[in-house]
């Protein structure tokens, strides 16, 4: 067996989704907490679990570059919580040395929104801190 036939075997990720209202609602409060960052919780719809459909707004943003928003230990169980999203006060989506300590402690999926919190300022990344395809529905 060729390397490539195997490799198609791999089990992958359906691409994550994420309904319009809920990305809407992302680019609102990021626009809103600037120049703070605003952090949240990418929630699931329990019947589809590859959509996200809700944001869980987490309390007490803090200013600043650190993106030390993030207190693991206020994180909640909850098996529909597959991630974080946050905004930078920056045109960048990159994620921060603090970012990818995060993307691999908690969740899978994880969305930064950059300035200007526009349609094409947001990107989506896996625990690896890897860009991946997520579409609007
Ligand atoms: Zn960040």
């Amino acid at each position: 067996m060729s390397f490539f036939s195997k490799k198609k075997n791999v089990k992958t990720q359906e691409p994550w989704k994420i309904t319009r209202s809920c990305l809407d609602l992302i680019l609102e409060c990021s626009k809103s907490n600037y120049p703070n960052e605003f952090g949240g919780l990418l929630r699931v719809n329990p019947n589809s679990k590859d959509v996200i459909n809700e944001i869980v707004i987490l309390p007490g943003t803090v200013a600043g570059e650190s993106h030390a928003i993030f207190q693991l230990h206020m994180l909640p169980i909850d098996f529909n919580i597959v991630g974080t999203v946050h905004s930078h006060p920056s045109p960048s989506s990159c994620p921060s040395d603090a970012d990818l300590h995060l993307f691999g402690k908690y969740g899978k999926v994880h969305i930064i929104a950059a300035m200007p919190y526009a349609e094409d300022s947001w990107k989506a990344y896996n625990y690896n801190g890897e860009g991946i395809e997520m579409s609007v529905i």
